[in-house]
């Protein structure tokens, strides 16, 4: 087998015997991860049956899409699966950037003050914000960012650990605090996921302070990683993309929100308009689509994990640090990315075509840097997809700064996954700037 796999895609003998090596060292991990994913799908087939799904909720209507019943048992099996009273799951939500967008701009009025306590969000939400730019707010540059609109923001950064600084933002509560906000993941960051277990801390004090204060959680890449959803944990809202874990490559595009209802409805009046919220909004034929990719999703979000475990040991065997650390504990991972520190642009540039060249799509195309919208460095992006953009598929990218890292995610299979980890090894051999 390895004959075939070292002469079709040209991966050297010897880093395929290193890759067996590390499986056999990761199969405790391993073995924890299939048993949180047994948890995760036995959970969302509860949701399924819970809420009668049958397959005239595949069938879809025109126009409003009034009484769209599809559309409702979807968002009733998110809502279930992630601990909320309502979810909103659409596919006009076009990614996971509107999606987090709706909920600020849904909830935050004039005055409030929003703190991300999580250090500076994503780069896509920081355009949102407002606070990035160094332009004055007047009509001429009026976009309708956080700052426009008059929202107050500040940012809690994390401890040296990677971990929520709990007295920083007790200090930061005041009484124009209307949400906390908490990204999970790492985005272009080299720190540590954020567990379930600080999102129940959080909870705690922001909801301990007196008045009620929102806690919103930017889920991305982190559904069906943890034990414990952080709805469960006591956030109010979470937010998410479907083409990243809960659609489990199936869905088209989408994004969703679940938690308190009061809260889902202000957001889908932002959504949509005042007085319509969800009662209007044609799903497209997505919803089988999008109810298979959330059966799939704790399967395939296990490959991607398993395959990000991977990843940060072979690199870590050729001599890159990488985040997690390849010896950090697999309890410990809340989300499916691992970033590896290439250091050179040529290194990050020759990760990235190893994993393109690993791809079922567009395999034989060369990925270069370029500028995207909402981003202000370059970046380089590798994803040969089913989905454009879907990073639950097999895919890297990062942006061209020092100390340039690729962020390694997805695999719709752990398989797929390992060719891609090795791939991008062997490009980096290839072109001399490792050995084995
Ligand atoms: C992917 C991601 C987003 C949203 O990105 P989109 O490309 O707009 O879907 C937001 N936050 C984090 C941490 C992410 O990883």
């Amino acid at each position: 087998m390895n004959d075939y796999i070292s002469k079709e895609f040209g991966i050297n003998r010897d880093l395929l015997g290193l890759a067996e090596e590390i499986e056999c060292e990761l199969t405790s991990d391993f073995s924890y991860v299939e048993s949180r994913t047994f948890y995760h799908q036995a959970k969302v087939l509860k949701a399924f049956q819970n809420s009668n799904v049958s397959d005239i909720h595949f069938a879809w209507n025109t126009g409003y899409g009034y009484d769209d019943s599809g559309r409702d048992a979807v968002e009733r099996v998110f809502a279930d699966v992630f601990g909320g009273e309502k979810a909103l799951v659409r596919p006009n939500i076009v990614n996971g950037t509107h999606a987090i967008s709706l909920a600020l701009l849904g909830l935050l009025k004039r005055g409030d003050k929003l703190i991300y306590c999580t250090g500076a969000p994503y780069d896509t939400l920081q355009s949102v914000t407002g606070y990035y730019s160094s332009e004055k707010p007047s009509d001429e540059s009026y976009t309708g960012t956080l700052k426009d609109l008059g929202i107050k923001y500040q940012e809690v950064e994390l401890l040296p650990d990677g971990r929520i600084d709990l007295d920083a933002l007790k200090d930061a509560l005041d009484d124009s605090v209307k949400m906390v906000a908490i990204q999970r993941s790492k985005g272009y960051k080299l720190r540590n996921s954020i567990s379930s277990k600080q999102i129940s801390e959080v909870s705690d004090l922001v909801h301990g302070f007196g008045r009620h204060i929102t806690i919103m959680v930017d889920n991305c890449y982190c559904e069906f990683v943890d034990e414990e959803e952080p709805l469960d944990a006591g956030a109010d809202i979470i937010c998410g993309s479907l083409i990243k874990n809960p659609g489990g490559g199936l869905a088209l595009s989408g994004g969703y929100l679940c938690g308190k209802a009061d809260l889902i409805d202000l957001i889908s009046y932002r959504l949509t308009c005042p007085g319509i919220g969800g009662e209007c909004g044609l799903t497209f034929g997505q919803n089988r689509a999008v109810l298979e990719g959330l059966f799939q999703a704790p399967r395939v979000t296990a490959g991607a994990l398993k395959g990000a475990v991977l990843c940060s040991k072979v690199f870590d065997r050729l001599g890159f640090e990488v985040f997690p650390h390849a010896s950090s504990d697999i309890k410990d991972r809340s989300d499916i990315i691992q970033a590896v520190k290439l250091n050179t642009p040529e290194a990050l540039m020759e990760f990235c075509r190893g994993i393109q060249a690993a791809a079922p799509i567009d395999s034989h195309v060369t990925p270069v840097p370029a500028p995207m919208p909402g981003y202000d460095d370059d970046i380089i992006m590798a994803a040969g997809a089913f989905v454009q953009g879907s990073s639950i598929e097999l895919s890297a990218d990062g942006p061209l700064r020092e100390p340039y890292v690729a962020y390694f995610q997805g695999g719709l299979t752990y398989e797929h996954s390992k060719i891609g980890v090795l791939m991008a090894a062997q490009y980096l051999i290839n072109a001399g700037l490792v050995r084995l």
